[in-house]
């Protein structure tokens, strides 16, 4: 089961349930440019075929499984998902139709995997992943610090430094 939604915003909203588990897959760009980013979600089911609401919040698909109501909310290209039900001041339902058609882009939406278990350490890739999109903001920004050597002796001094523990040569 797919779906497909234009947004206004030249995005294209991809909705696929399978296995228990609501893929959304969002690409934007023209074509050569494409971008796409992709989420999993453990939902169940769905019962009826979602709905999508550009609202003043952003995109909300609304989900409705066997299991209760998932409200995903897309903003710019990053989504998150919630229980709670979403609302907002202007909701203007959009059309989504059913499609064979898969994301433009070969890649296949991440499936979500299970939580891995090695010993006693447990991960959950699933939160891994959705914070994938902050880290991957968080990349750009170089926090790399060079050691510091003290210029008098030679030894290894912290950047915030102002004298060298070691010879107590003033580093200012
Ligand atoms: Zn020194």
């Amino acid at each position: 089961m797919s779906y497909v939604c234009e947004l206004g915003t030249g995005q294209t909203l991809y909705l696929e349930n399978s296995a228990n588990q609501t893929f959304v897959t969002l690409s934007s760009g023209s074509s050569g440019q494409q971008q796409q980013a992709s989420s999993g979600y453990q939902t169940g089911t769905w019962t009826t075929p979602p709905q999508v609401n550009q609202t003043s919040r952003g995109t909300i698909v609304k989900i409705t499984t066997a299991t209760g109501e998932y409200n995903i909310l897309i903003q710019g290209s990053s989504m998150s998902v919630s229980k709670e039900t979403l609302s907002s001041e202007q909701n203007e339902p959009l059309p989504i139709k059913p499609t064979e058609k898969k994301p433009v882009s070969s890649m296949k939406p991440m499936q979500p995997m299970q939580p891995l278990k090695m010993g006693n350490m447990e991960m959950n890739l699933n939160t891994m992943e959705m914070k994938m999109g902050d880290m991957e903001l968080k990349m750009g920004s170089p926090s790399v610090k060079t050691p510091n050597f003290c210029s008098q002796c030679g030894a290894k001094v912290n950047s915030n430094d102002r004298f060298c523990a070691n010879c107590g040569h003033s580093l200012t």
